[in-house]
């Protein structure tokens, strides 16, 4: 008896000794989520990279950081909007949209919380053919069976745009499927669609696939329409994806394009903010190593390209601290 009551004082001690630090653990944990993309896409690993370098100390600030796949930019600026993220990766066109509620944000009205945090890699409009289509240009799809990607994808959007000022819609396609881009690369090698549309990072896994599955090629994307939407939208600009990153493409590819960024909302703290920012600047060439397409950041850039909406006043306050503000 004396025993038994013995032990169950002891794991009654126990059970409030280990309660006590576990309780104040959870108090000061706090956890972020990122919303990306695809996951053979540029976003998820920007995602990853991110929560990597926030995740490594951990310990002193308590911040747990999580990636979504998600279905792309406007997804996730949907989902902060809900508050259902609290973070996410946008392509500039969008941040810009939804912050002045125009395009495709006009019916929602401008997202007066959006805020922006920093913008990452370039993303080039890129349009993939298969080789037996021989396309010399995106006019060459039209006719085609081609993949216009999924709605809530920033690409699907800004094809819809481009289609627009070509005076086009996606019924200019024989057929306009609305794959994911994790599978726009089989799909194009199972001859299922003719070629695809994405606004991606450069190398991206999902466009080498099917150059070197089935040879199928980069498609240039000019003409008068391109240069209408460039001269009109800040936004864009013409660019090319450089020569020399997939196999058969020694030379560059002209096309248009937008950076990718990284936003929030005032919804989420400023010392989370802070605190995420400076995880990443504070590592930056690990950073700039996770994936190829980062490797020419500058935080300079950074911290001003392809960012319409207020920055966050989180990310202001590292970016003052060190003296690039
Ligand atoms: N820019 C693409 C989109 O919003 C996503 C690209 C990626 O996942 O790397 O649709």
């Amino acid at each position: 008896m004396k025993q038994v009551l013995k032990t169950s004082l002891s794991a009654l001690s126990l059970a409030a000794a280990m309660a006590v630090p576990a309780g104040v653990a959870q108090a000061a944990q706090q956890f972020v989520t990122i919303g990306t993309g695809g996951v053979t896409g540029v976003y998820y690993a920007a995602g990853g990279a991110i929560c990597r370098l926030v995740n490594k100390d951990r310990s002193a600030h308590g911040i747990r950081c999580s990636v979504e796949s998600t279905g792309g930019s406007v997804f996730n600026i949907n989902t902060i909007r809900a508050g259902e993220l609290d973070f996410g990766v946008a392509q500039s066109d969008w941040q810009y949209h939804a912050a002045k509620g125009t395009s495709k944000f006009e019916k929602e009205g401008a997202f007066k919380e959006l805020r922006a945090v920093f913008s990452v890699h370039p993303e080039p409009f890129t349009v993939v053919a298969r080789k037996e289509v021989a396309a010399k240009s995106f006019n060459d799809l039209l006719g085609k069976r081609f993949n216009v990607g999924n709605p809530g994808s920033g690409t699907r959007a800004s094809l819809d745009v481009l289609l627009g000022a070509m005076g086009k819609s996606v019924s200019d396609f024989s057929l306009a499927s609305e794959l994911k881009a994790d599978e726009h690369g089989a799909a194009l090698c199972d001859n299922k669609i003719d070629g695809f549309y994405y606004g991606v990072g450069h190398p991206s896994a999902n466009i080498q696939d099917p150059i070197t599955t089935c040879g199928a090629r980069l498609v240039p994307l000019t003409g008068p329409a391109v240069d209408k939407l460039v001269a009109e939208n800040p936004f864009y600009a013409k660019v090319d994806i450089p020569g020399g990153l997939y196999a058969g493409h020694a030379e560059p590819t002209p096309t248009y394009g937008v950076v990718a960024t990284f936003v929030s909302s005032t919804k989420t703290p400023d010392d989370v903010v802070y605190t995420v920012v400076k995880s990443v600047f504070e590592n930056f060439d690990s950073f700039k190593k996770l994936h190829p397409a980062f490797a020419n950041l500058e935080p300079k850039d950074m911290i001003k390209n392809g960012l319409s909406a207020p920055l966050h006043p989180g990310a202001v306050k590292y970016y003052k601290e060190k003296g690039w503000m």
